[in-house]
């Protein structure tokens, strides 16, 4: 049970998922983010720290302190808990305040944002400890690794997890935290933005759990972003394959990555609602359900590189040496369309665009197009739908499409557009893809 930090961000809110996790008669593994808001302020202290304003970097670590003491006065009642609690926070903030003395690096960096995590999961366990609520703290940096490339393997997590397990088989919850981990040189690292999703499914799919359950904030995977679009539903069912393309394709309610794990060790992963348990949700399994549209997502930053050369006629070998440029900078793509002269393709990760553009240039003219975003249609066998095209289409009227790429998978048609046209679009499609207004 993986619990995000809105499900977090309030004593009683805490109080309530303490309620949650000790119901069942399972075990369970219960995986935690940062309070509501922390990250972000980590992340700003961060950013201060690397710039060297130790004034604003220490009043966002007072104020991130203030916020912390307020919490735990609602959190816990007894005095023994809440001298235990008040003492976690001055060991955090003391690390928190250290830094203001030494000079900023990205690997000090990385050990400031997993502060996070490492206080819900202590202040959670001191409310279970107060409430007789017998559990045990598994330190997610002990197990939770990643290699020279940044990714995780299950099999490395499952080795070094088991043996803990094994030694606490007399407890029946466990708690850890999500998002952190530790690299290939034994530093804190983290596995990215909302990553402590990709934490529940790697450590369900080591354990081989009966199920992994993301509890949010939302009753499920919605059909679009209700952040954007006013009327949006919940999708009852979805395959692996499905929910994977909607979390890459900026579906926030899941980090990118977090569908694999499960997928590959076939573990039903359900999005639940904490504020409401007793809805439905989302249940992502093997089987789509059935055969159409479900959603549809964003994904922002995006860049589209065009490759026009006509010496692309009619050559083999072409796009070997354009996709040697980016594997060369380790910098994955997500769309491709060709015509004949030329080769149009997505990033979103801009860190080495200098050199690919430079290394691209003697294949052909290049144009960049920056501010982009790519809005991904998903479902199941969509092409077989009645339809679909006509209704798609009919959607995108007054939108300037820059790229469109359908039949690369039977679950997704993604289009391409400038971010301005973002809202418009998913607006458009909720209402001729799927009727909600
Ligand atoms: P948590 O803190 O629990 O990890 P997140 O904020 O990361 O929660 O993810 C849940 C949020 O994702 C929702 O509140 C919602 O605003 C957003 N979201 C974006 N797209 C969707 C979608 N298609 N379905 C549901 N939620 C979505
Ligand atoms: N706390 C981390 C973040 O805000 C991880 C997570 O919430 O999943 O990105
Ligand atoms: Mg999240």
């Amino acid at each position: 049970m993986k619990f995000g930090g809105t499900s977090v961000g309030k004593p009683e809110r805490m109080h309530h998922i303490a309620t949650l996790v000790s119901q069942g008669t399972e075990p369970t593994l219960v995986v935690l983010s940062a309070l509501s808001g922390t990250t972000n302020a980590l992340v700003e202290i961060g950013d201060y720290l690397s710039k060297g304003d130790r004034t604003a970097t220490r009043k966002c670590i007072d104020k991130l302190e203030a916020h912390y003491h307020s919490f735990v006065d609602e959190l816990v009642t007894d005095k023994a808990a809440k001298a235990k609690a008040t003492a976690i926070i001055a060991e955090h903030f003391e690390f928190l305040n250290i830094i203001l003395k030494i000079s900023f690096s990205e690997a000090l960096n990385k050990d400031i944002l997993a502060q996070g995590e490492l206080l819900s999961t202590k202040l959670f366990c001191t409310y279970l400890e107060e409430q007789g609520i017998d559990h045990f703290l598994l330190p997610a940096l002990e197990f939770m690794v990643i290699d020279s490339y940044d990714e995780p393997q299950v099999s490395v997590i499952k080795k070094r997890l088991t043996p803990i397990l094994n030694k606490h088989k007399d407890k029946k919850l466990f708690v850890t935290q999500g998002y952190i981990c530790r690299n290939s040189k034994g530093e804190v690292d983290n596995l990215k933005r909302g990553g402590s999703d990709y934490s529940a499914s790697l450590i369900a799919a080591a354990i081989s759990a009966s199920a992994c359950e993301i509890w949010t904030d939302i009753d499920g995977m919605h059909n679009n972003d209700p952040r954007i679009v006013k009327k949006t539903i919940p999708v009852e069912q979805l395959s692996f394959e499905e929910a994977a393309e909607l979390a890459y394709f900026g579906a926030k309610i899941l980090h990118p990555a977090s569908i694999w794990p499960a997928q590959q060790y076939n573990i039903p992963v359900k999005l639940l609602n904490t504020m409401q348990p007793q809805s439905k949700g989302t249940l992502i399994t093997e089987k789509a359900g059935s055969v159409g549209v479900k959603a549809v997502a964003a994904k922002d930053n995006i860049i589209a590189i065009r490759i026009k050369s006509s010496r692309m006629l009619l050559a083999y070998g072409f796009l070997r040496k354009i996709f040697e440029v980016f594997e060369k900078y380790r910098t994955p793509i997500d769309m491709i369309t060709t015509s004949e002269v030329a080769v149009s393709l997505t990033i979103d990760n801009s860190s080495h665009l200098k050199e690919i553009v430079k290394e691209l240039k003697p294949f052909g003219n290049i144009e960049l197009d920056e501010k982009q975003t790519i809005i991904s249609v998903v479902g199941n066998n969509i092409s077989q739908t009645e339809d679909m095209v006509k209704k798609l289409f009919g959607s995108i009227r007054n939108i300037p499409v820059r790229m469109v790429s359908y039949g690369g998978s039977p679950h997704n048609i993604s289009l391409l557009v400038p971010a301005e046209y973002k809202t418009q679009l998913l607006q458009q499609l909720n209402k001729g893809m799927f009727g909600l207004e």
